[in-house]
């Protein structure tokens, strides 16, 4: 079915912003974009009116989990949280999702059952189980490896599944009870192990770092994105010599910083108001060493920060820090889709690239608070979202 955007406002995902355009696209893809009212006479099955709307390239978000809290119970709990999830974040217009960590494996089959037409959801890049020490950050969803050996076998494992990411854990983290964030894991040949496996297959790699030593281990060993860790410069060299992409992660630990719920009283004595000051660093570095940062989240852990709401507010600090909203827009869009080798399917209106678009009532590149207008998500060319 042929829907045209008409007379709209376009961000093109990148730096374009085109006035007075229209989008012509279905099921297949984006099929037109017209420039200068040049779409009058365009017939298509839906005709929206876009004027004095916005349209920009779905969100993706490059790290997120699909649980329902820290450590879920059981695969049937996990596999029903994961496709809600699926389906929930187009309301928040996140169309792609890369889910960094899942236990019983439920965001891989949960992707199929997307990809198969059962359910409805979000494009979802999965990891499955993550690959950490005996003990590690991570462990109850991980194969708990300490051997390069061991790592290998894991990480074909996980290949065997159709994991589309493998997902190292670097360094100790926030969310095990008991595990020091600073202290480094794996080790820099057991990564090196897992990166050249998933590379040989063009498969995508990541690794949680807190820590700097742990941070600087996944550099070298090639990983293809750092997840969370705070950057410091010789940190943020070592990325850019590297080509690694960074995917900071904020709002969870802003969030973390200002819950008051008495239950997760032990994860805020984890966190340092500093935090935020060393992730502001982080930006402004990635900005000076134009070291590509893509939206990303670690959201869908629990109700601290639900998958959906989490990337707009997300993007939202990257402006805070010094991001013009355009390259926020961008961290969640081309760039997004470069980190995920999707470039040429998502992240852009481009013709021939996929649909996913989103309708704004508002100008986001004026204010990246106006995310919040969102009127509708189409994904894949369908309207899966509307603002009733
Ligand atoms: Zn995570």
């Amino acid at each position: 079915m042929k829907t045209l955007i008409k007379n709209t406002t376009v961000f093109d995902g990148d730096s374009s912003v085109l006035n007075n355009a229209s989008v012509l696209f279905d099921e297949t893809g984006i099929l037109a974009v017209y420039m200068n009212g040049e779409a009058g006479v365009i017939a298509a099955d839906t005709v929206v009116d876009g004027t004095g709307k916005y349209v920009i390239p779905g969100l993706i978000d490059c790290h997120v989990h699909m649980q329902e809290g820290f450590e879920t119970a059981n695969a049937v709990g996990a596999g029903a949280t994961a496709a809600f999830l699926a389906g929930e974040v187009l309301r928040y217009g996140v169309t792609t999702i890369r889910s960094c960590g899942n236990g019983f494996d439920a965001d891989i089959e949960v992707r199929n059952l997307v990809c198969n037409g059962v359910i409805k959801g979000a494009r979802i890049l999965a990891s499955g189980k993550g690959i950490c020490i005996t003990g590690g950050h991570g462990w109850p969803m991980c194969y708990e490896c300490d051997t390069e050996a061991e790592v290998l076998k894991a990480t074909r494992e996980q290949i065997k599944k159709k994991a589309d990411v493998i997902k190292l854990l670097a360094t100790g983290g926030m969310g095990t009870k008991g595990s020091n964030p600073n202290i480094a894991q794996l080790t820099e040949g057991q990564m090196r192990i897992a990166v050249e496996e998933a590379e040989s297959l063009n498969l995508l790699t990541a690794a949680h770092c807190t820590g700097l030593e742990g941070a600087a281990r996944a550099i070298r060993a090639g990983v293809r994105s750092i997840e969370h860790a705070r950057l410091d410069r010789p940190t943020a060299e070592l990325m850019k010599e590297y080509g690694a992409y960074y995917c900071p992660t904020i709002i969870t630990r802003y969030n973390i910083l200002h819950t008051n719920d008495p239950s997760l009283a032990w994860l805020k004595s984890k966190a340092n108001p500093q935090d935020l000051i060393e992730k502001e660093r982080a930006i402004r570095l990635c900005l000076e060493l134009d070291i590509p940062v893509c939206a990303s989240t670690d959201s869908g852990t629990g109700p601290l920060c639900p998958l959906g709401p989490s990337t707009a507010q997300e993007l939202a600090i990257y402006v805070e820090y010094g991001m013009t909203p355009m390259q926020a827009l961008r961290s969640a869009n081309k760039t997004a889709a470069e980190m995920l080798k999707l470039e040429n399917e998502i992240g852009t209106i481009h013709v021939g690239k996929c649909a996913d678009l989103l309708l704004l009532d508002k100008n986001p590149l004026e204010d990246i608070h106006n995310l919040d207008s969102l009127l509708r998500t189409y994904h894949n060319g369908v309207l899966a979202y509307y603002k009733i």
